[in-house]
C-alpha cells in the first residue's frame, strides 16, 4: 500500500478525485500535460475496485505502450495490493493477441497460432496472388494489402496458422461483430475500461472499444487532443473530440493544473500550442513556483557536430565532470543529476548518430529507443526465430538470449544476413525486456512481435536516454535537450513539399509534447547547417519557437551575452 492510513485518493487534487471518483458510465478526461492524467487513470481503477466494490478482474486498462502498461500495474499494486493482479492492463495489441488466444478455433487458428515474421507475410503473399515477387510483396506490406487479395492472403496465413499485426485487431473486431454471445462475453467481463492516450486511437482500435463497451458503459477516456501525434499511423484524433456524441450522457472533466514542468517550460510550451491547439480555451497553470527556475537554454550550433558537442559539454557540466565518474553518476553530484535523469530528443532516428558519438567520447553512457516497432531492429527477428526453434532450452530467457547470439555468431553461415554487431545491439536492447518476462517465452515473443522499441527502455539504468519524439510520448525527465529545432526537420517536410496545415498542426503537436516532457531544465538547439536529402543545407531555426516569449530563453554560445558564471576553464 502507497501510505498506510490514508484514504485512496489523498494524493490526487481535488480536480483529480473529481475525475478518479467520478460514478459509472461514460467519462471523458480532457487534460493538458503534466496534469496527473495517468497518475488519476491508476487511482481511478483503484477507486473503482476498492470503494466501489467492482471484482478487479471486471477491470481492463488500455495503454498505449507496453512500458506505460508496466507502470500502470506497478502503481496499481501499490494502491491495491495483490489483488490488483487481478485487472487486465493490455495495450490493444496484446488485448486483441489474447482475444484471439481465447477464440482461437473460432477464427481459424490452432491455439498455437503466432504472429508471422516478415518473410512469412511474403510467402503468404506471394502464395496467395496477391503479389509476385518478393519485392511486391514487401510494398504491400508497407501499403497494405489490395482488398480483392485479402481473402486468399488471410488464407494463406490461416493455413499456416499465423496471423499478421493488423489482424491481432482486425480479426477480434470482426469475431466481436459477427458473434454477439462473444461480444456479450467479454462485455460482462470488461464491465469496466480505462484508456490512457485516448487521442491516438486508431479506426479499429476504437471500433473495438465500441464492441467492448456499450454506448452507456463505464468506459473511462482520458487524453490530450494537443499530443495527437499518431495521424500517419491512422489515429484520427476526431474521436476523441466526439466523445460526447459517441457514447451516451458523457461527463468530462478537465485537469488543468500541470505538476511536472517548471514555470518557464510551461509557459513557453502554452504559447507553442497556442497557434495550434484542439482545445478550446487550453489551460495549464504550473503547479510549482520556484522564482529560481532557470530560463530554458538555446543554443544556435554551428553544425550538427557543434550542436552534439554542446549536448555533451552541457551534460557533463550537469552531472559534474563525467571523467570522474565512478559506479553510479548520481552519488557524483550535489543536486543529484544523473545520466538517467537526462534525455535527448529528437525529430527523426537519423539525427541519433551525432548525438550517440559525441557523448560516446565524452564517456557518457547512452540508451537509444525510437517507436519503431521492435521486430523490425536488425537482429531482433533472427533472435526470436531461433529462441522459437530451441525452446526447450531452459533458464531465464534473459541468458537463452546470449546464448543464442553466441551460437549464430559462431555459426559462419549467418554471418553475411546477421551481422554480429546487429545481433549484439539487439542483445542489449532485448535484455531489460527479457528480465521483465523472466523464463516465459511466449509472452516475450508476444512482446517481440507487437512492441515498440521504446518497450525496450530501461528507465532504471544509469544512462542518459536518446529518443525520438514520438517515443517520449508520456514520459517524463528532469532535463531534456530538444535538438534539431530547424525548420525541415520541426516540422519536418521534405524540399519542395509544403505541409497541409493538419500536417503542420501535427509536427506542432510533436514540439509541444516534447517541450512538456522536461521537469526543471530544458536545452533547444538548432544547427544552422546539416546535411539533408543527399546535400549540406544552410537550415533556418524552426518557425514554432517564434510564438514563445524571447525573455524565457537564455541564449548560449559564440554570440550570445557572456553570462558571468560561464565555466569556460572547468578543470577535469
Ligand atoms: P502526459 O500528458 O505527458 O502523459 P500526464 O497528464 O499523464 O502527462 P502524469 O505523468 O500522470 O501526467 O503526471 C505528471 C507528473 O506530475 C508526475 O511526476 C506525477 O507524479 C506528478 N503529479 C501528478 N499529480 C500530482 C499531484 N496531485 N500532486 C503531486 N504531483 C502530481
Ligand atoms: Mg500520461
Amino acid at each position: 500500500m502507497e501510505e498506510v492510513g490514508t484514504g485512496l485518493l489523498d494524493r490526487l487534487d481535488a480536480l483529480q478525485r473529481v475525475a478518479a471518483a467520478a460514478p459509472g458510465g461514460p467519462v471523458l478526461i480532457v487534460a493538458g500535460p503534466g496534469t496527473g492524467k495517468t497518475r488519476t487513470l491508476t487511482h481511478r481503477v483503484a477507486y473503482v475496485c476498492a470503494e466501489l466494490g467492482v471484482y478487479p478482474e471486471r477491470c481492463l486498462a488500455i495503454t498505449f505502450t507496453r512500458r506505460a502498461a508496466e507502470e500502470l500495474r506497478e502503481r496499481l499494486d501499490g494502491l491495491l495490493g495483490p489483488v490488483s493482479a487481478d485487472v487486465t492492463v493490455a495495450t490493444f495489441h496484446s488485448l486483441g493477441l489474447s482475444i484471439l488466444r481465447e477464440n482461437a478455433a473460432a477464427v481459424g487458428l490452432s491455439p498455437e497460432f503466432r504472429i508471422a515474421e516478415e518473410s512469412e507475410r511474403i510467402t503468404a503473399l506471394i502464395e496467395s496472388g496477391a503479389a509476385s515477387t518478393e519485392r511486391e510483396a514487401r510494398k504491400l506490406i508497407t501499403n497494405g494489402v489490395p482488398g480483392e487479395h485479402t481473402a486468399a492472403y488471410a488464407k494463406a496465413m490461416r493455413a499456416r496458422d499465423l496471423v499478421d499485426l493488423d489482424e491481432l485487431l482486425t480479426l477480434p473486431v470482426a469475431l466481436l461483430r459477427d458473434d454477439r454471445k462473444a461480444k456479450q462475453r467479454y462485455r460482462e467481463r470488461f464491465e469496466w475500461i480505462f484508456v490512457d492516450e485516448y487521442q491516438d486511437v486508431d479506426p479499429v482500435q476504437y471500433e473495438l472499444l465500441r464492441l467492448l463497451c456499450p454506448p452507456d458503459g463505464n468506459l473511462t477516456a482520458i487524453g490530450d487532443p494537443d499530443q495527437a501525434i499518431y495521424s500517419f499511423r491512422g489515429a484520427d484524433v476526431g474521436y476523441f473530440l466526439r466523445f460526447s456524441q459517441d457514447f451516451e450522457d458523457a461527463r468530462t472533466v478537465r485537469l488543468t493544473r500541470n505538476y511536472r514542468s517548471s514555470a518557464p517550460i510551461l509557459a513557453a510550451a502554452v504559447q507553442a500550442i497556442a497557434p495550434s491547439s484542439l482545445v478550446p480555451g487550453r489551460r495549464l497553470d504550473p503547479a510549482r513556483v520556484d522564482p529560481e527556475a532557470p530560463q530554458i537554454a538555446l543554443y544556435p550550433a554551428g553544425s550538427v557536430d557543434d550542436e552534439a558537442a554542446f549536448v555533451a559539454r552541457s551534460i557533463d557540466e550537469l552531472v559534474g565532470g563525467t571523467s570522474h565518474r565512478t559506479v553510479d553518476s548520481r552519488a557524483a553530484t550535489p543536486d543529484g543529476v544523473g545520466f538517467s535523469d537526462i534525455a535527448v530528443l529528437y525529430r527523426t532516428d537519423g539525427q541519433a548518430a551525432a548525438v550517440v558519438d559525441a557523448l560516446s567520447r565524452a564517456g557518457i553512457p547512452v540508451q537509444k529507443r525510437s517507436h519503431d516497432r521492435l521486430r523490425d531492429r536488425p537482429g531482433v527477428a533472427v533472435i526470436a526465430q531461433e529462441l522459437r526453434f530451441a525452446s526447450g532450452l531452459g533458464g531465464s530467457i534473459a541468458a537463452r538470449i546470449r546464448l543464442t547470439a553466441q551460437v549464430l555468431t559462431e555459426r559462419p553461415a549467418l554471418d553475411a544476413a546477421v551481422p554480429p554487431e546487429d545481433l549484439w545491439s539487439a542483445v542489449e536492447l532485448l535484455t531489460p525486456l527479457a528480465a521483465r518476462c523472466g523464463d516465459d517465452l511466449p509472452t516475450f515473443l508476444g512482446e517481440l512481435a507487437t512492441g515498440a522499441e521504446v518497450d525496450a527502455w530501461d528507465p532504471r539504468a544509469d544512462r542518459v536516454t536518446l529518443l525520438t519524439l514520438h517515443a517520449s510520448k508520456g514520459l517524463e525527465f528532469p532535463v531534456v535537450f530538444l535538438v534539431g529545432c530547424e525548420d525541415g526537420l520541426v516540422p519536418l517536410r521534405r524540399p519542395g513539399k509544403p505541409l497541409t496545415p493538419d500536417e503542420e498542426a501535427e509536427e506542432r503537436r510533436l514540439f509541444f509534447v516534447g517541450l512538456t516532457r522536461a521537469q526543471d531544465r530544458l536545452f533547444v538547439s538548432h544547427a544552422r547547417r546539416r546535411f539533408r536529402h543527399g546535400a549540406e543545407r544552410d537550415m533556418p531555426v524552426t518557425p514554432f519557437l517564434a510564438p514563445i516569449d524571447a525573455g524565457l530563453f537564455e541564449r548560449r554560445g559564440a554570440d550570445a551575452p557572456k553570462r558571468p558564471k560561464d565555466r569556460q576553464l572547468r578543470l577535469i
